[in-house]
Formats: structure tokens, sequence, C-alpha cells
């Protein structure tokens, strides 16, 4: 490991022991190494797909056989495979040291909670849970065949997850705890999010602005990285969250 890499990792370890009080936010980033591939970045999904032609609520809801059967169904193939990483089980391990209380994730895939996190903000939803656009009748992941695309309910109306798609509102509570917990924490770690899509994208200000310390862990620079983050790391998410992890602890 080069010596700028161990004196970041070291900065943001002090800073931690100093503190406490951390909120974490993490995006697709933190399961590339679960098997999940990102949305941007090397081997993004979007590389492949158009965002506007799969991923938006309108396009959804004018073809749902069609963004079920090149997307969705292959997203719920990834997901049913994907085991948490060793970043999402050293923000278990931070918790139960007392110094992380919060999670927020714009991930979609549920490995927080698998993993053992006890306080999770899902601002984009979850995969796992889906419901009828007809008649609202709630069903999970684990009962949609994908052998019969698009899957629809006994109503015969389309079945959606219960995901964020572009074009639609965060949920309520989620925004409220989200800028509850980015006002209240004293530092924001901030994993594997290209901090593009809004409004998570500003929590990070939200809460510099409140004066919590952002320590960021991504491979690649964003756009965080220059004028926000007080503490970037460079490098992908299991190896330095595990290196971070051994600091503290040190
Ligand atoms: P993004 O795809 O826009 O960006 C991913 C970021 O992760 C990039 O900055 C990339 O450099 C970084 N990255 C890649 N490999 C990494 C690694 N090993 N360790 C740490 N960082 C790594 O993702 P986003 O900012 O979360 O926003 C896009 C939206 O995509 C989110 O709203 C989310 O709902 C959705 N999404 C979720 C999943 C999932 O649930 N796992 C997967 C893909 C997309």
């Amino acid at each position: 490991m080069s010596n700028r890499l161990n004196e970041q990792i070291d900065k943001a370890a002090d800073s931690v022991i100093k503190f406490g009080n951390i909120c974490a936010l993490t995006g697709a980033g933190i399961s590339v190494e679960s098997g999940i591939p990102p949305f941007r970045g090397q081997g993004g999904i979007w590389d492949k797909f158009d965002p506007f032609e799969y991923a938006h609520i309108d396009s959804f809801m004018k073809n749902p056989a069609k963004v079920w059967d090149v997307l969705l169904k292959e997203m719920k193939q990834t997901l049913d495979k994907a085991k948490p990483s060793k970043a999402h089980m050293a923000l278990v391990d931070l918790e139960s040291l007392g110094l992380l209380k919060t999670v927020i994730t714009q991930n979609i895939d549920g490995l927080h909670q698998a993993s053992g996190s006890n306080d999770v903000i899902e601002f984009h939803g979850n995969f796992a849970n889906l419901s009828c656009l007809s008649c609202d009748k709630a069903f999970k992941m684990s009962e949609i065949d994908i052998r019969s695309m698009p899957p629809k309910c006994s109503c015969g109306g389309y079945i959606r997850p219960n995901c964020v798609f572009f074009g639609e509102n965060i949920p309520f509570e989620a925004l409220q705890r989200s800028h509850e917990a980015a006002v209240s924490c004293k530092i924001m770690l901030v994993i594997g999010t290209s901090a593009t899509v809004q409004p998570a994208a500003s929590i990070p200000i939200t809460a510099k602005k409140s004066g919590a310390i952002i320590i960021e862990i991504n491979p690649e620079k964003t756009a965080l990285s220059s004028g926000i983050s007080d503490i970037f790391i460079q490098g992908r998410a299991s190896i330095i969250m595990t290196d971070l992890l051994k600091a503290i602890k040190l």
C-alpha cells in the first residue's frame, strides 16, 4: 500500500476515534464486490442499457414487459446470488463498536440488512418487495417466476418492484430520516457512490454544512472528492473498509 493511502486511512481512523457518531451513505459501489455491477463506472449497467429507456417510470408504465425482460429479470438473477461483502460487514462492526448509528443506502439489494446492520434507510426502496399496479397487492421477489414475464397479479394487473424509478419521488420517511441523520452525524462515510443521482447526492453536502467530516471511499474521483470530501480514500470498498477498521481497532 502506498504511503499516501496509509496516511489517508490513518487520518480517517483518527477522526472516527475522536468523534464517532458516523452515518454511512452507500451507493452501488459497495455492492460491486458482492457481484452486483454499478450503474456508472467500470463495468456499469449503463454501458449496456440506456437508463431512460429502462429505468424511468414512464418507460415501465408504457411497456412493463420490455423493462422486466431486459433489465429487471437480469437484476433479479444477479441479486438472488449476491452476498454481503467485507465492506458491508465492516459497517456492521463499526455499529457493534458503537461508532456508527445509521446507514443510508441508495442500493435496492438489501445487503446491509442481510449483513446485520440495524438502522438502514433505503433511499430508493428495495427490490425484494413488489406490488400490483392495479390492486396494490404485495409480493416478495422470491415469489416471482422469471419464466413467465412480465409478472402479473391474479387481478390481471402488472407487478412492479417497489424501488424508486427515475421520475418518481423518494419516499417521504426516507427523505426525512436521511436529513435528520445527515444533520446530526459527526462523520459521514460516503462509500461507492458517483454522487450524480439527486437528491441522494446532496446528503453529504447537508452533512458538511452541519459540521460533519466527510470521508469518501471510491476507486474513482467523484463530484464530491475535491470540494466536499475532507478525506478522499481512493480504492475498493472491501479493501479500504477492512484497513480502516484495522486502524480504528489498533
Ligand atoms: P453509480 O453506479 O452511479 O456509481 C457507482 C460508484 O461506485 C462509482 O463512483 C464507482 O467508481 C464506484 N465503485 C465501483 N466499484 C467500487 C468498489 N469496488 N468499491 C467502492 N466503489 C466502487 O451508483 P450510485 O451513485 O449508487 O447511484 C446510482 C443508482 O443506482 C442508485 O440510486 C441505486 O439505486 C442504483 N443501483 C443500485 C444497485 C444495487 O442495489 N446494488 C446497483 C446498481 C445501481
